[in-house]
């Protein structure tokens, strides 16, 4: 039974966080294959002081840390596209080209999960929304009498409850808390819209060493990127909304993205 995974998001630093985990636990399954699709080089993004990159040089620093980090994680993707966006104005492209580029891909691999950002972005990102929402839409097209692959669409999701502890230990610790109404914020979604939550304490130092590749955003990933056990706590679970087939009310909570499809 092959295990197609399509990962569509915006920056490199984006996959670290949002699949690392699941693809970590899948590695030596010997029937999955990951596509990874990314919008932007994350060229505009923050340099941290000393950190030997120009404004010019970030976004091809960005996509060598991003291949650093899956090979770090011992798990490189299958198939990797970028799709060369300007970094901070995906959500001024025409939404049809963004459908058409992500539906190209899609028609080609047939992956069986297909994996985005949901409309709040996790941290209401317009960069993380245009891509989640061109990814549904590419996905709705395709999925309607697919002979094979398109049977599950999963939205990235940070669970309410989670989201309030979190606030609770930043707070407690003198750090900014997260206001969700703001841009750039975390939010959290409601926990019963969660419908998968993959345990990744097995393979927390692989995710963390990859992202610990993403070293020109060391600074805006982590209040203290040396604190790894703080970072293998952050990652230790993903939270997954299924977006579709709709989840009945009461279903199991599934722990992985493939439960269920075999
Ligand atoms: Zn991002």
């Amino acid at each position: 039974m092959p295990r197609t995974l399509l990962a569509v998001f915006a920056h490199p630093d984006d996959d670290a966080y949002g699949i690392a985990g699941t693809v970590a636990l899948h590695a030596d399954d010997p029937e999955f294959r990951f596509v990874l699709v990314l919008a932007t080089d994350g060229g505009a993004g923050d340099i941290r002081e000393g950190f030997p990159a120009t404004r010019e040089t970030l976004g091809a620093v960005r996509q060598a840390e991003d291949a650093a980090a899956w090979r770090a994680l011992g798990r490189v993707p299958e198939r990797h596209e970028w799709l060369g966006y300007a970094d901070g104005e995906v959500d001024r492209v025409p939404p049809e080209e963004l459908i058409e580029r992500i539906a190209a891909i899609m028609a080609e691999e047939r992956p069986d999960v297909v994996a985005t950002f949901g409309p709040d972005g996790i941290f209401g990102h317009p960069d993380h929304i245009a891509v989640g929402a061109a990814t549904d839409a590419a996905f709705h097209r395709l999925a309607p009498g697919a002979e094979r692959g398109f049977r599950r669409l999963c939205h990235g999701a940070v669970p309410k409850s989670v989201f309030d502890r979190w606030n609770e230990q930043r707070a407690s610790m003198g750090l900014f808390v997260f206001d969700p109404t703001q841009m750039y914020h975390m939010r959290g979604v409601p926990d019963e819209r969660i419908g998968i939550v993959v345990d990744c304490r097995p393979v927390a130092d692989r995710i963390v060493a990859g992202l610990g590749e993403h070293r020109s955003q060391h600074h805006v990933m982590s209040d203290d990127p040396s604190d790894v056990e703080r970072w293998k706590r952050v990652v230790s679970r993903e939270s997954w909304v299924v977006t579709w087939p709709e989840r009945p009310a009461g279903a199991p909570m599934l722990t992985d993205l493939f439960e269920g499809l075999d």
